[in-house]
């Protein structure tokens, strides 16, 4: 796939696109390097090679988001390689953003949530950040639950090529104890007051119908707590309409059976396993079963935007890989799916960990393309979805950054900055000095 614009370059060509959403994406594309500098919070890895072996920097350890000057929320990582480093302030202000290895600052950043939670115990000694996960780092203090912390997949070698959380040794299915859930619902209440949503994720299982059951046992376990849920998703395999009728009365309010991409040549290259447990035909007719019962906007598909570029001769430009994926966000669209995407991370431990990441010209193509379905398409925004939140995509920067251009449809009616309270301990209170 030809050309490697820089950013520069971009913000050049694309000067219809906002140069805080293009940084983003260069961001998200390589990572950061930290510098001695306190961001983030404790990451407990449940499922990936880091969390398996020793030996790995301690910043390894650390996952969060940045917040540029202009508000834009950035999803971080450590990546000793990255092009960009966060340094510390010698006096003691704000981190800011360099160009690694030179005297190039880039500009200044904001931190995001900085938890105590994450490295606290239960009574029972059991770590709170085994059992709640910050996901992705977003302002309003959302998490993720880690319920299969295995995945089938990898048996003959058909995890998705993106995926990290192959190397992860023993299998093991967890169950839920509802006092340790209760104790640190409780904690992480009393830090961050603010819980933007809570997604249900894990391996994926042959028997899907096995795998729904996990998920309705965490749920179960998590109303007994008694604690008032925020926006409930089950990030699941595609399932059978009966079984997607169980997470419906379980009481999930979103079902996100992602596609992760949408072309049939790029699904047995890239998802093998999704190819082999459901096949893409069959996930399609899973998605669109599952509106009936959800209601239209309560389905999602994720894609991992730029992932198709590392398959080698299948598209002649990033912009044709982009298109490819717009043509599946559309087809969402029309089916009553709301289509979301994640820039692909490339992650160590992933089949594909050695690949370049994907071209800046693919995420202007994307990042516009989508927002015009906002206006093509009436099909409301989740309530997950907010400018604080969102860290590894662009859609409420855009309509936030440039609203005559891109706050249009959906996009335009949205509260992309008030649909969740933020967290504290995001930015600077007293909180994120923990
Ligand atoms: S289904 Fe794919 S993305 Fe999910 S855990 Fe398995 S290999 Fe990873």
């Amino acid at each position: 796939m030809p050309s490697e614009m820089t950013l520069d370059a971009a913000v050049r060509a694309f000067p219809e696109i906002p140069r805080s959403a293009l940084l983003k994406a260069d961001l998200l594309r390589y990572g950061f390097q930290f510098g001695q500098v306190q961001v983030g919070s404790r990451h407990y890895h449940h499922h990936d090679e880091r969390g398996q072996k020793g030996g790995v920097a301690a910043q390894a350890h650390v996952q969060g988001s940045v917040r540029l000057p202009d508000g834009t929320t950035v999803f971080m990582a450590h990546n000793p390689a990255s092009p960009y480093t966060i340094l510390s302030d010698p006096d003691g202000g704000p981190p800011s953003l360099w160009v690694s290895g030179t005297d190039e600052k880039v500009c200044g950043l904001s931190t995001g949530p900085r938890l105590g939670w994450t490295s606290s115990r239960t009574k029972r000694d059991t770590p709170m950040a085994s059992i709640f996960t910050p996901s992705l780092g977003g302002g309003c203090g959302p998490l993720a639950l880690f319920l299969l912390r295995h995945c089938e997949f990898v048996v003959d070698n058909e995890e998705c090529r993106f995926c990290s959380w192959v190397r992860m040794g023993k299998s093991r299915e967890m169950r839920p104890d509802v006092d340790d859930m209760r104790e640190t619902l409780g904690a992480i209440w009393d830090e961050q007051r603010s819980i933007g949503y809570l997604a249900f994720s894990g391996g994926s299982l042959f028997d899907r119908t096995r795998e729904a059951d996990a998920f309705l046992t965490y749920m179960s376990a998590v109303h007994e707590t008694g604690v008032k849920l925020p926006a409930t998703v089950a990030a699941i395999q595609a399932l059978d309409a009966p079984d997607s009728q169980r997470l419906k009365d379980a009481g999930f309010d979103y079902a996100c059976y992602s596609m992760e991409v949408w072309a049939e040549e790029l699904w047995k290259e890239i998802v093998p396993g999704k190819t082999r447990s459901v096949g893409r035909a069959h996930w399609m007719k899973c998605l669109t079963d599952a509106v009936k019962i959800f209601g239209e906007g309560r389905v999602l598909c994720n894609f991992v935007a730029g992932v198709e570029t590392a398959v080698p001769g299948l598209y002649d430009s990033p912009e044709a890989a982009a298109d490819s994926t717009l043509e599946g966000m559309k087809w969402c669209c029309e089916n009553g799916i709301y289509p979301r995407y994640a820039v692909w991370i490339v992650q160590g431990g992933a089949r594909l960990s050695d690949q370049k990441p994907a071209p800046l010209e693919y995420y202007a193509r994307l990042m516009v393309g989508r927002q015009q379905l906002f206006q093509d398409y009436p099909l409301s925004v989740p309530a997950t979805d907010c400018v604080h939140c969102l860290t590894q995509s662009f859609e409420a920067d855009l309509a936030r950054l440039d609203p005559g251009r891109y706050a249009i449809g959906e996009a335009g009616r949205h509260p992309w900055e008030h649909a969740h309270p933020m967290a504290h301990g995001t930015g600077g209170s007293s909180l994120a000095e923990r």
